[in-house]
């Protein structure tokens, strides 16, 4: 499509949006990629709408102009999912970023699309509630974002996923009409889950405006904890015991040695070099003291070294910075590199079968990938740092990746606990899917007959 053809298109989206429309290069490369090594063409366009009205609008100037349309929210993904293709309209949505309600007695908020999570939560300590929302992917996404990814990240393995955690949504679909679906009710038994087919559909099935989320009381005591263990299995083997015994952990991850070196070297860290796990224990003040010490007892069984405790919440951010820098530490251990990432996640009882299978994988690596993983949940991933534009490396990056797949599918498992499709994982989509892909095929021709919503990703 040239420049001529879109005219009319940037006339319509101008006069609508005025300086909120944006057809400048920089503008354009800084919405044309996400965290990935996952690389498109630029947008011709970035609109920046502030309401639902205006997102309807962009949508039916699309719809006119046949133009694919690929939403945005903060750019933290990792599977290629906000990459842009020739022609596409991105519509980015931090400018809709106004939470619209808190409602501390029903523990509820509905906020626009845009709101990050840190965001929220620095709102919700502002107003003086005792509440958080407590999806944590680590980066400070929006919580559009996570929802069109079905986040989750290091607390999961307490507060669930988004599925867990989202009431209700706006969203605009593929015609422009603007449509609610779920509520404020706790449970509901009205017709088909519309909101859960959002949660995870990736930008592929209309554009979520606004979100209403379950809140979570803060824990009356927080402790945390790191311990190194003296291999991979002994550390898996104790939180596999853990989560049998149900105590309250509300994080528990695991770093294997490669990534504690270069968590050391990137933050000046002095942690022993080893399979490391950092631990978080929530609840009341008697019940993190007693889950702590049974941690401590069943991980000292299963050989570790000695728990480096935190319970003031400065130390407990400085002994966690470790776990949040180690993406970005991973990469820095070949400055420059760009990140090739997998997720895979397995029924717990066989994680440890499943890291050992891995690990022995990628000892025939060239460019020595990193493992860590919300552990808890059985997921775990594993980070190849490589130098852009070489693609003998990720083409080995690939290879391996596809392999893990293979063995997280024969154990029962799924090719992404968290991370999604987007370009990168969409051949294992068929793998661990086969013909129930061509009924998800079926709801995105339903509800985008023109494949105009973030066209070419989920599906090859
Ligand atoms: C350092 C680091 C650590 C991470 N750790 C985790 C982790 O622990 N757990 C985890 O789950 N993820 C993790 N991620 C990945 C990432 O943060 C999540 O996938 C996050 O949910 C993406 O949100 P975003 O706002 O950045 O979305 P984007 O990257 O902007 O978009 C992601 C997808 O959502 C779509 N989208 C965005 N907004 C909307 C909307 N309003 N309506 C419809 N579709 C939309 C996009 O089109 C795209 O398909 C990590 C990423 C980084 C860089």
């Amino acid at each position: 499509m040239n420049q001529n053809d879109l005219k009319p298109l940037h006339k319509a989206l101008c006069t609508l949006l005025g300086t909120r429309f944006s057809t400048d290069s920089t503008v354009r490369d800084a919405h044309a990629r996400d965290a990935s090594y996952h690389r498109g063409t630029l947008p011709d366009a970035v609109a920046f709408p502030k309401t639902n009205a205006e997102v309807a609008e962009i949508v039916k100037i699309c719809v006119k102009h046949n133009v694919p349309i690929v939403p945005y929210g903060t750019g933290t993904g990792v599977e290629g999912a906000v990459v842009t293709s020739e022609g596409a309209l991105c519509i980015a949505l931090n400018e809709m970023n106004r939470i619209l309600r808190v409602s501390p007695d029903d523990r509820d908020a509905t906020v626009q699309a845009g709101v990050t999570r840190l965001q929220l939560n620095t709102h919700l300590t502002a107003i003086g509630t005792q509440l958080h929302f407590p999806v944590d992917p680590g980066a400070d996404a929006s919580l559009g974002g996570m929802v069109a990814t079905r986040a989750s990240g290091t607390s999961a393995v307490k507060y669930g996923t988004m599925l867990d955690n989202v009431l209700g949504l706006t969203v605009v679909t593929a015609d422009g009409s603007i449509v609610h679906t779920g509520g404020r009710a706790r449970k509901s038994a009205a017709g088909y889950d519309l909101t859960r087919l959002f949660i995870g559909s990736e930008g592929t099935l209309g554009i979520i405006t606004e979100i209403t989320v379950k809140l979570t009381r803060l824990p009356e005591a927080v402790a945390a904890a790191v311990c190194a263990f003296p291999n991979i299995a002994a550390a898996v083997d104790t939180v596999i015991e853990l989560i049998g015994i149900g105590i309250g952990i509300a994080r528990i991850e695991l770093l294997d040695e490669r990534q504690m070196e270069a968590v050391n070297r990137y933050a000046g860290l002095t942690y022993e070099v080893a399979p490391t796990l950092f631990f978080e224990f929530h609840g009341s003040a008697h019940t993190v003291a007693e889950s702590s010490e049974v941690a401590d007892k069943i991980a000292a069984a299963h050989g570790s070294g000695d728990f480096r405790w935190a319970t003031d919440e400065n130390q407990r951010k400085k002994l966690w910075q470790a776990r949040y820098d180690s993406y970005y530490a991973a990469l820095n251990r070949h400055p420059g590199s760009v990140g090739y990432v997998t997720d895979v996640c397995v029924p717990i009882t066989r994680l440890a079968e499943c890291i050992a299978r891995t690990k022995a994988l990628l000892e025939k690596s060239s460019v020595i990938p990193s493992i860590l993983g919300h552990v808890g949940d059985g997921n775990f991933h594993v980070v190849f740092p490589l130098e852009p534009d070489n693609n003998n490396e990720l083409a080995e990056a690939q290879q391996f990746s596809h392999q893990i797949v293979d063995i997280a599918l024969e154990m029962g498992g799924t090719c992404t606990g968290e991370h999604g499709i987007g370009i990168g994982k969409r051949k294992a989509l068929e793998k661990e899917h086969g013909e129930a892909v061509d009924l998800m095929r079926a709801i995105k021709h339903a509800l985008d007959p023109l494949n105009l919503m973030n066209p070419g990703k989920v599906f090859l």
